[in-house]
This record gives C-alpha cells, structure tokens and sequence, in this order.
C-alpha cells in the first residue's frame, strides 16, 4: 500500500516568516465578537474535556501544531504551487537529487532553529500527567520531543536524521551538513545573498538558482559510498511497518483520539481517526479550517491549536490528577 506523504503536489504555502505573521492577523477575531467567540471557545472545549476525560486518549498532530514555531504549514491561501519530489524521483535522477539537497541545506536550518511552543508544551504536559496513550505526529520537526514527549512515534521521520539506503547506517544531520559545507564552500552565503527564503515544514526551502543547484555536489555515505537520504518518508514511499503498529497500539489502548493541527489530507493520517471510528471510539478534532476527517469527528473545533490545548491540558492534567487519587 502507497502512503502518500504530506506536501501533496497541490502546494505547500512555504509562507516564510513574514507570510505567517499576516496569515496569523487575519485570522484574529475583530475584537467586538471576541467575547462571544471566546464564551463558544470555552464552552467546546467543555465538551472536548468530557470526551477526553472518559480515558487515556490517543494524540494525533500535524503541521499546524508548529506554525506558532515559526515554520510555515504546506497549505494556505497564499501557497505557492510546489510539487513534492517522489521517493522514486529522488532515488532515480540524480539532478532532481542535487536540487532536493541543495534545499534541504537551506531549509534544514530553520528547522533546527525553532523552539516549542505552548501546544507542544500542553501535549508534554497531558502525558506527565498520564492522560494519554502516546503521541502520534505527521510532523518531522521534533519539537513534540524538545518539550518533553516522551512516547512518540515519528510517523513520517526526523529532519534530523539521514540514512544510507545502501547499508542502513544512521547520521546525524548535522554531521552531513558539514560534509555538504565541505563539499560546497560558499553555497550558503551565495544561497542566502539571494533574499528572503520561503521554507516548508518538510526542510524544503524555495531556492530555484539553476547555477547554484547545478554546481552543488551531494555527500555519498561515508561508510559505503552509498546513496544518502533524509530520513523522511517521501511522496509515494511506505510508512515503516514498526511505527504503524506502535501507532496503532496507542490508539487500541485510548478511549478516544484527539486531532489537532492537521488537515488529515493524506492517508497516513486519516486512517487513524477512521480506525478510532471503526472501534467505536470518539475523535476529537481541534484546526483551524476544514479537514478531511470533520465528518468522523464526534465534536470538531475550529481554533488556535496552541491556546486550545493549553486550555485543555490544564483542564484535563486536573482531571487525570484526580483519578490517580
Ligand atoms: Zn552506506
């Protein structure tokens, strides 16, 4: 079975910095309604608390859990059409290889740069106080685990990490960075004299120079010369076998499953809250805008991810106190 990762060909905003920022204004209530808006907050996520409080609960997390990090999410009214490189693209041409590392240099970077924000830090939060199953995230980032997640699984991989798909060594992506500066003397000051930068949550970065892309020499694996790949999940690759069983034991321990901050426009997501429905178990979805799992939902509610679950963290971390006693 194919699992399609997240870009999905139509377009990731790669909104940049300054993009977010005017993305965030408009979608602030004007302040008349605030009120209102917040007494219907307040009153959903009374609602969320009392589904979830049934039991431990299984957590499933996407890219708009990380915008409040400052790393733009694939998709948005201002998106530039992007088409995601394929894992048979990449493992095939090799200038499609070079362009893809070249990018991946930039956007990295930033990924590395960001800090968790107060939803990451609400999750952390639940699951010290033993309100949930375990963490699934679309999310490569690994912000879930900066802010102390513990038992996660990492469904589409790390921007951390890069394997050899020779012999199967791991490395760090910091080491290979510094191969790649070795290799490519100059690449990043000529990259970045070039303007602003748009980046998506993948560690794509917008960088379209051909001279700069075309002169850019990619790392072999140090150990066997072999082919090098960030240890992502690609556009038309499988989802390792490991994580999908793990993820599934953390859904079959939970009472319920709560979605927050993704669209649930792959499957590799969207099977989830199907399962959970399947088995009779309600789902929670906490976005901002439609997703494609809103008719499994037991109760959808359309909001600011960070505030929502730091709202509800502190609402049920009381309640998980309480049954413990
Ligand atoms: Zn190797």
């Amino acid at each position: 079975m194919v699992e399609p990762q997240p870009p999905a060909a139509s377009g990731r905003p790669g909104l940049g910095l300054t993009g977010f920022v005017a993305d965030r204004a408009r979608n602030s209530p004007p302040a008349s309604s605030a009120q209102e808006l917040d007494q219907q907050a307040s009153s959903e996520l009374e609602q969320a608390a009392q589904i979830l409080s049934a039991g431990r609960f299984a957590v499933l997390t996407g890219a708009g859990l990380s915008t409040d990090s400052g790393i733009p999410d694939y998709r948005g009214p201002d998106a530039p059409q992007r088409n995601p490189l394929t894992y048979q693209q990449f493992v095939g041409d090799e200038s499609l290889r070079r362009r893809y590392w070249a990018r991946n240099q930039l956007g990295w970077r930033h990924l590395r740069r960001a800090q968790p924000n107060a939803g990451h830090r609400a999750i952390a939060e639940l699951e010290a106080a033993g309100a949930i199953t375990g963490l699934i995230t679309q999310n490569v980032d690994r912000l879930h685990e900066d802010a102390g997640s513990v038992n996660v699984v990492d469904l589409h991989g790390r921007f951390d990490r890069v394997v050899c798909l020779a012999c199967g060594t791991e490395f760090s992506r910091d080491q290979i960075a510094v191969r790649l500066d070795e290799f490519n003397p100059g690449f990043l000051a000529r990259a970045e004299a070039g303007g602003q930068i748009d980046l998506a949550p993948d560690a794509d970065a917008d960088l379209d120079s051909a001279e700069l892309i075309g002169s850019f020499t990619v790392a072999p694996c140090e150990v066997c010369g072999g082919m090098l790949k960030p240890d992502f999940v690609f556009f038309g690759e499988n989802v390792p076998k490991d994580r999908v069983e793990r993820s599934f034991g953390m859904l079959a321990e939970a009472s319920a499953l709560l979605v927050v901050g993704s669209s649930l426009t792959v499957m590799s997501g969207l099977r989830f809250p199907r399962r959970a429905v399947k088995a009779g178990k309600p789902v929670v979805i906490i976005n901002r805008g439609a997703t494609r799992g809103d008719d499994l939902a037991t109760l959808k509610i359309s909001a600011g991810v960070s505030e929502s679950l730091s709202r509800l963290a502190a609402r049920l971390s009381k309640s998980a106190g309480d049954q413990v006693q």
